[in-house]
């Protein structure tokens, strides 16, 4: 089964390493995920790719007990649908990063977290589509 990235830009594709594409102001070195063409903070419109540290501390969390409104949401709906964590992992850059977490379970807030990529759905095409998550570090899976 071939894999694609859930969309192009947000992380390294294809990667054994895989890091979120995130930017950087040149001008007060503010970091954005994602990319953004100007600076939040100073508007300044030096923005470049900045790729974020794999690892972060988790910063709040909750589950997702039900199918997100679809558009954007393309995941699984139904009897298919698996609820799962989403939270916020502040990175070293200090930018806090909103993502699936890989369990709903045994978090605790400041633990430390790692980028992975995991399996969200299978498209049209037949290919498996692949999008970031977060996992706590050591953990299995
Ligand atoms: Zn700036």
């Amino acid at each position: 089964m071939a894999h694609v990235p859930v969309a192009k830009g947000v992380f390294t594709w294809p990667s054994d390493d895989p890091r979120l594409i995130g930017s950087r102001c040149a001008g007060c070195g503010m970091v954005t995920f994602p990319t953004q063409d100007s600076c939040p903070r100073c508007a300044s419109p030096e923005m470049a790719e900045h790729l974020l540290p794999r690892r972060g501390r988790l910063w709040a969390w909750t589950t997702q007990e039900f199918p997100p409104p679809s558009p954007p949401y393309a995941g699984p709906t139904g009897p298919a649908f698996v609820p799962y964590g989403v939270g916020y992992v502040e990175l070293a850059d200090a930018v806090k990063v909103e993502a699936r977490l890989t369990q709903t379970t045994r978090l605790r807030t400041g633990m430390d977290m790692e980028l992975v990529l995991v399996p969200f759905r299978i498209d049209a095409d037949g290919n498996e589509v692949v999008t970031f998550a977060f996992r706590p570090v050591g953990a299995a899976g």
